[in-house]
């Protein structure tokens, strides 16, 4: 451990890459999920393991609604749209978050409102009712990596204001606050199913709320025909466009969703697992010069999409995060990330020029300048984050983690000779 694998010392972490993978699939997966071929593979009404998955959801989550769709991404649509959002309609939105987050309004004509950051990586309720105009309609947070935004506030906020409270909950199944999950604290909620998140499916998402109007009208905007035929009571306005609904079907596969009935099953023990070792992980990285970790307040329960990491050059001699960053892959600690995808909306082109791609859009829209969101670009461009393990063997690996970032920062004036 004497010299950096950067300059041709040995690595600190000797596993064999990749070191994360997810989600867990074995063969009490496989089987279900190879049982699923045989029963549908094409399931347009509320039944089979469609039925099981949302009923799965409502009752985890302990909400009225669960409509699965086939993408995170058609879920926030079918939110957006259920709730009314309409053309001309600003949404506060977080500054710093995936942009599916805020991309569907524009097929609504609506104008996404970017809000700085707070210290702890969620929109900042504080800097939220600055923004608001005779225009706003919603506040939409994102959980981000799994933490819990402060939904005390932002609940208070957005009904002091009569608006609606909406939660982007893709890094955050399972998280919560002082027992209330995540994704239960708007009108409305909207999840992702995809690859990597807490809840995977593969590909898929899914819309939570209480309000029976707002399920009918997300099976309105999103599953036409059957779902709308047998779901939406006659006599209810939305009932004579069962037949095409919007026009939209954002329905999930039936392997995705056996694939997301499984996982839905050991999702508590899985957060259980990586609540272990993000303590193990934050203790000691925490100590680390050079590292910062902001502590969770009591109380709240993180999903550990990711553990984020706030990089202080200034405790190494200013070595910037790229090279402490390239120090650490070659330490074989492949798995510390820089976000890159998920970052600061503004300086995306659909953000600066969304007229572009969607002539007639509102003029009003906002395009924002570099500098805009201090808060939002210091912390995306200082932030390294891990995937976090969630079995107790893989607490070796988070130990040699550990190591390889403690002896990159104990050398790092090596790396700036
Ligand atoms: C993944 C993700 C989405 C989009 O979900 P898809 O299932 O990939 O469409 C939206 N918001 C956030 C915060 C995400 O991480």
């Amino acid at each position: 451990m004497t010299t950096l694998a950067l300059l041709g010392g040995r690595p600190a972490v000797s596993a064999a890459a990749p070191h994360f993978t997810w989600p867990p699939i074995d063969g009490t997966t496989r089987t279900r999920v190879a049982a699923q071929l045989d029963t549908a593979v094409s399931i347009p009404g509320r039944s089979g393991v469609i039925a099981e998955l949302e009923d799965g959801l409502k009752e985890y989550f302990g909400v009225r609604h669960a409509i699965t769709t086939n993408s995170g991404t058609a879920a926030l649509h079918a939110a957006y749209a259920a709730v009314r959002i309409e053309a001309g309609d600003e949404v506060i939105v977080p500054a710093w978050t995936f942009h599916a987050t805020a991309s569907p309004l524009f097929h609504l004509r609506a104008v996404p409102v970017l809000c700085e950051i707070g210290p702890d990586g969620n929109i900042d309720p504080a800097r939220v009712e600055e923004l608001i105009t005779p225009r706003t309609r919603a506040v939409m947070v994102t959980h981000l990596w799994g933490r819990p935004a402060d939904m005390a506030r932002l609940v208070a906020i957005a009904d002091a204001h009569g608006l609606v409270l909406l939660e982007d909950g893709s890094h955050a199944h399972g998280a919560g606050i002082e027992g209330k999950k995540a994704g239960t604290f708007g009108l409305a909620s909207a999840f992702s199913l995809n690859g990597p998140k807490p809840l995977s499916g593969g590909e898929g998402g899914f819309v939570l709320t209480n309000d029976d109007d707002l399920y009918y009208r997300v099976l309105t905007f999103a599953h036409y025909n059957k779902r709308c035929r047998s779901e939406i009571p006659n006599g209810h306005p939305l009932a004579r466009f069962a037949v095409t609904g919007s026009g939209l079907k954002l329905r999930i596969h039936p392997l995705a969703a056996a694939l997301a009935c499984d996982q839905l099953s050991r999702l508590d023990s899985y957060l259980a697992g990586r609540a272990e070792i993000a303590r193990h992980l934050t203790e000691n990285l925490s100590r680390i010069p050079g590292l910062e970790i902001t502590p969770l307040p009591e109380g709240v329960v993180h999903s550990w999409y990711g553990l984020t990491l706030t990089y202080r050059p200034d405790d190494l001699g200013g070595l910037p995060i790229e090279r402490f960053h390239q120090a650490l892959l070659a330490e074989g600690a492949t798995e510390f990330d820089r976000p890159g995808s998920t970052g600061p909306l503004y300086a995306l082109p659909l953000y600066q020029h969304p007229d572009q791609l969607f002539p007639g859009h509102p003029q009003h829209h906002r395009q924002r300048l570099p500098g805009s969101f201090p808060v939002a670009e210091h912390t995306y461009r200082h932030t390294i984050k891990l995937p976090v393990w969630h079995r107790e063997q893989d607490l070796a690996l988070a130990r040699q983690y550990v190591r390889a970032a403690s002896k990159v920062s104990d050398h790092h004036k090596e790396l700036l000779a």
